[in-house]
């Protein structure tokens, strides 16, 4: 049977389900995993970045602006007007190169370090000379403004010192002085070689013609102004050697600008690199950041679709399933064939099985009790069984013979019953538990039929409520049975009671009701009286037994005469007799014995004994009331107050007023 096959591996849910989160899991440790991992990378390259590259970064932007300051300075040295200004330029310049080798020292980047230092150790000389030598050109154009001065200040002395001359000369001197003044501010101005070569002749000419002028009045004057000029240390000599220097100068400026354009590109090269290399490494960190976002995206798409199928093969197996069964089950018509589409290899199709099968036993069950139904219908249907089923007060069910009864062919309710059936207590009879033994409710008798029948009320469950099986039970021929034999019973019972001789109640009867009267006291006057027949024994001795006996049996038949209705009289042994009044007054008593001496009396039957003339009897009396209701104490002071009677001369009565 297919349902009943081996489930395969996984194929129940809680497996299916298990080995689901099971994937989850090992989705969201591979997401851990990898966001790890990337943040340990990501740590790592921040901290070699920290480490290395920035700092680098740092330290190269430093260096990149110092070396420019470095140059600037360079420039500065060249353009330095005032020896304090070149001093304070070669101060600072000492300085940043101080600096430059500390941060050159401090460089993770020992092989650039080193480049730079090289670089570094041949600017510092050309500075160094860079400085001399513009210092000795400030030295030197101090001194050649001085020489000037001297120079001018002769001529415009002699100038004035020649006012005397003539016009011809003082013009040739002015001419003279004109010419030498511009020749040695050509000197100075002029830039071009050949303009200070120039220069250099007019004033060479200029001094020639001096010389013709100034030889005759001041010869000593004159050689110290041609000193001053042509001298070793004279003017031109030491413009030419300012010229050098300068010459000098612009060749080691250019080579200090260039060494610094070197320094400063290298600086520029490695700051660029080092730029490029942190960009590659954000780049790098950007890619890496992405491709783990892109890998989380994908595992975390991997995890809802497997959640989803999770979802959905739930869905399908679990959910619809059970949604299925339950409406099946809610339609009420839920069938085993219907549960043979529930072929899951899970616990749903387990449980549809289950339920198939408990169905299956159940359809059994339900042929079983409706093949028993039907034999039981119809076996009380045609027997002679007169069944019904009350719940409430409705008659549920009842077959044919219950309703016969009742002259009905259906009966609804107990009030189509017989009206001794409507009061029933019913209830009191229906709580009782189910399998408690039957109660007879009513007795009853159809005056149609002439016929007994017990209701007997069973309590029992119909239809799931408490109800009463009603059973007619025809008992007319138990009763008639029963009539008979309680009929032959008391006449056994009467013969046991009465006394063979005078056939009145016997002593058993005195017993029976002293017995009766202790069990059942009360408050109602019954009184007892006791006879003894007068000098009886003489009677028989005198007239035989027989006689006595015919004696007894008609003073039995007196007093059983005065006996009312509400009385009894019997023989209580010997010749001694006993009437019980039930209900009565004193004076009644009074009267009933009273009666039965008259009668006595009325009789005149002879009596042999010489003691009397005919036969009479003495009465003792009492009252219950005098006795506490005692029966037996009653008849004991009747009993005496019989002693009293006789006592008294007999032939007579003693009662409670006679003898108080
Ligand atoms: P008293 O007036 O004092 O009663 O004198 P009494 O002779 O009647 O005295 P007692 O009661 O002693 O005598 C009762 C006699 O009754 C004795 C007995 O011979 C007689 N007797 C008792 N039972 C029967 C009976 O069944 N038949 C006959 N014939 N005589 C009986
Ligand atoms: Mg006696
Ligand atoms: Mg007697």
């Amino acid at each position: 049977m297919l349902l009943n096959k081996k489930p395969k591996l996984f194929s129940h849910i809680s497996g299916q389900i298990i080995c689901g989160f099971l994937l989850i899991i090992m989705c969201l440790m591979a997401i851990s995993f990898i966001a790890f991992e990337r943040l340990s990378v990501f740590q790592s390259n921040a901290e070699y970045n920290e480490s290395t590259s920035v700092p680098s970064f740092d330290q190269l932007s430093s260096l990149k602006l110092h070396v420019t300051r470095l140059s600037s300075f360079g420039r500065d040295l060249i353009r330095s007007d005032s020896l304090a200004q070149l001093r304070i330029s070669n101060n600072s310049i000492q300085l940043l190169i101080k600096r430059i080798r500390l941060e050159l020292s401090l460089m993770s980047d020992q092989e650039s370090a080193d480049e730079l230092r090289s670089l570094l150790l041949v600017l510092e000389p050309g500075l160094n000379q860079l400085y001399e030598k513009r210092s000795t050109v400030l030295q030197l154009e101090s001194q050649i403004t001085q020489k000037i001065s001297t120079i001018l200040d002769y001529f415009e002395k002699n100038q004035i010192d020649s006012g005397a001359q003539s016009l011809e000369e003082f013009y040739a001197w002015n001419h003279l002085t004109y010419n030498i003044s511009r020749s040695v501010f050509d000197l100075i101005v002029k830039k071009r070689k050949f303009e200070i070569k120039t220069a250099e002749s007019n004033l060479l000419f200029s001094l020639g013609q001096l010389n013709d002028l100034k030889l005759e009045s001041n010869s000593s004057e004159l050689l110290f102004i041609n000193a001053a000029i042509e001298g070793p240390l004279g003017l031109i000599s030491m413009l030419e050697m300012r010229s050098d220097i300068r010459f000098q100068l612009i060749s080691i400026s250019t080579q200090n600008s260039i060494i610094s354009d070197s320094i400063l590109n290298y600086v520029a090269l490695l700051f660029n690199e080092t730029k490029e290399g942190l960009s590659d490494q954000a780049l790098q960190l950007v890619t890496d950041a992405s491709n783990a976002q892109v890998r989380l995206n994908i595992i975390i798409v991997i995890s809802l679709v497997i959640i989803l199928l999770i979802y959905a093969g739930l869905k399908y197996q679990v959910f619809d399933r059970i949604g299925l069964l339950r409406k099946l089950l809610a339609s009420g018509s839920l069938s085993s064939q219907q549960l043979m589409q529930f072929r899951d290899q899970n616990e749903v199709g387990e449980v549809a099985d289950q339920l198939r099968r408990f169905l299956i036993k159940i359809e059994e069950q339900q042929s079983t009790i409706t093949t028993v139904s039907k034999q039981l219908a119809d076996v009380i249907q045609h027997s002679n069984l007169r069944v019904a089923v009350l719940t409430n007060e409705s008659i549920v069910y009842h077959n044919e013979y219950f309703a016969e009864v009742f002259s009905l062919s259906k009966i609804d309710s107990i009030k189509d019953l017989a009206e001794e059936f409507h009061q029933v207590k019913y209830n009191e009879v229906m709580l009782k538990e189910d399998g408690e033994s039957s109660v007879l409710i009513e007795s009853y008798y159809d005056e149609k039929y002439h016929r007994w029948f017990d209701l007997i009320g069973s309590p029992i469950t119909w239809e799931n409520q408490k109800s009463l099986l009603l059973n007619l039970i025809d008992v007319t021929e138990r009763q008639h049975t029963a009539a008979r034999y309680e009929k032959s019973l008391s006449v056994v019972e009467d013969e046991a009671f009465r006394d063979s001789l005078t056939g009145l109640f016997n002593r058993k009867k005195f017993d029976r009701i002293t017995v009766d009267l202790s069990y059942n006291k009360s408050d109602t006057e019954f009184a007892v009286l006791v006879f003894d027949i007068d000098f009886f024994k003489d009677y028989n001795d005198m007239l035989g037994h027989l006689e006595g006996d015919e004696a007894l049996r008609k003073v039995a038949n007196e007093l059983l005469s005065v006996t009312p209705e509400n009385g009894l009289c019997l023989r209580y042994g010997g010749e001694e007799f006993v009437v019980v009044l039930f209900d009565v007054t004193e004076k009644e008593v009074s009267i009933v014995a009273n009666n039965a001496l008259r009668i006595m009396s009325d009789r005149l039957w002879p009596h042999p004994s010489k003691q009397c003339d005919f036969l009479s009897f003495s009465i003792g009396g009492a009252l219950s009331s005098e006795s506490s209701f005692d029966f037996i104490k009653c008849f004991d002071l009747a009993d005496k107050r019989l002693f009293l009677a006789k006592s008294n001369g007999r032939n007579q009565f003693a009662f409670k007023s006679n003898t108080d």
